[in-house]
């Protein structure tokens, strides 16, 4: 309805327009370190320019990129991306400069050890560190305990500015994603998907202080024929109304009730397989640990997980075709579905592992 009306008075203005300043408020609200903002077409957009502006603020040209997280198809970030690019065997893409690559440095997840050396030996050279606060692109690594807060230190310490892409946490976590839950704060954050309400959409922010700097106030370039696009602003402004109406309560716990089943259907057939996941996202590895990072991801029986995944799909369900992707539940999804899911993994896993 609300697309419908939005329809009829336009669905391009090529200027800006009220909606933006009104999604900016609501977004706000929900995150506060986003002072300011702009608004974008998509989650690449959104990460390509945090790293301009995180260039242009630092006066640095390296970054850092944690292994296995995924922030879009652009070049500096095509460097040990999850997702498509891992289960596709190009996690490194052809077509990137070797130049452009050698600026990208590679750190593992919740690994502050690796980090604080790897600073050390690229003083004063890196301008941002982006991640996934919590990584959905190789399956569902959660941040351990205090990994966080030690990213905001290690940044604080060394002049580093933390970039969170939050494009699939942001209102899914928690209306404020992983910052609000976890109680962390990002530099730049980057925002998208649930955002647009199903429409294309990406968005950065930052404190007043960082996004001065983006033209026409400073000297960091950004535009785009449909950033701020009203149709994507609508429909981004009635899912978040939508979500706030409804809380995420309901979702968080059906994320629980899919877990604890799978976990129980593991046990039950005595396989050493542990859903992991929190809120609506989960992964059930294909292996005997505790995924933490893309090396012990990458280690995880992906050929069985395809035997896996057809059975699934004979099943009648259909799951993200690789291990290292993450199933995510919407409001859509009841009881019923998580039930019947949780019995087709079992009857699934029972024919795949012969048990
Ligand atoms: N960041 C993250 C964390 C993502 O998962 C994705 C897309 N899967 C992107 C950025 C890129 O977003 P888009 O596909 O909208 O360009």
């Amino acid at each position: 309805m609300a697309l419908q009306a939005q329809a009829e008075l336009g669905t391009l203005y090529g200027a800006p327009i009220e909606l933006e300043a009104e999604m900016a408020d609501m977004v706000r609200s929900y995150f506060p370190s986003m002072e300011m903002m702009r608004f974008v077409s998509s989650g690449t957009e959104a990460t390509m320019h945090a790293l301009r502006l995180a260039r242009g603020f630092t006066g640095r040209k390296k970054i850092v990129k944690i292994e296995g997280a995924f922030h879009g198809a652009h070049d500096a970030l095509l460097v040990k991306a999850g997702s498509g690019a891992t289960t596709h065997c190009a996690p490194n893409s052809l077509g990137v400069p070797e130049e452009v690559a050698a600026n990208t440095l590679l750190a593992p997840f919740n690994d502050l050890h690796a980090l604080e050396n790897l600073l050390r030996a690229h003083r004063d050279q890196v301008a941002a560190l982006i991640t996934e606060p919590v990584i959905g692109n190789a399956g569902t690594i959660l941040p351990e305990e205090g990994y966080l807060q030690g990213l905001r230190e290690l940044c604080d310490l060394h002049g580093i500015l933390l970039i969170l892409d939050e494009v699939i946490t942001g209102f899914r976590l928690a209306m404020g994603g992983a910052q609000e839950l976890y109680g962390v704060r990002a530099d730049i954050t980057t925002l998208g998907k649930i955002l647009g309400g199903g429409m294309p959409i990406g968005a950065f922010g930052a404190s007043k202080e960082i996004m001065s700097l983006v033209s026409p106030l400073g000297k960091v370039y950004q535009a785009g024929t449909f950033s701020g696009n009203p149709m994507s602003l609508v429909a981004g402004r009635e899912t978040i109304r939508t979500l706030r109406r409804e809380g995420h309560e309901g979702l968080n716990s059906a994320g629980e009730v899919m877990r604890k089943g799978l976990d129980r259907a593991c046990v039950q057939m005595d396989l050493p397989y542990r859903a992991q996941g929190i809120g609506s996202m989960f992964q059930l590895f294909l292996s005997e640990w505790v995924v933490r990072d893309y090396g012990s991801a990458m280690r995880c029986d992906n050929k069985l997980f395809m035997r896996l995944f057809q059975a699934l799909l004979e099943r009648g369900i259909y799951l993200p075709a690789s291990q290292w992707e993450t199933n995510f539940l919407s409001t859509a999804h009841g009881d019923a579905d998580a039930r019947r899911t949780i019995e087709a993994f079992a009857s699934a896993l029972q024919e795949v592992s012969g048990r």
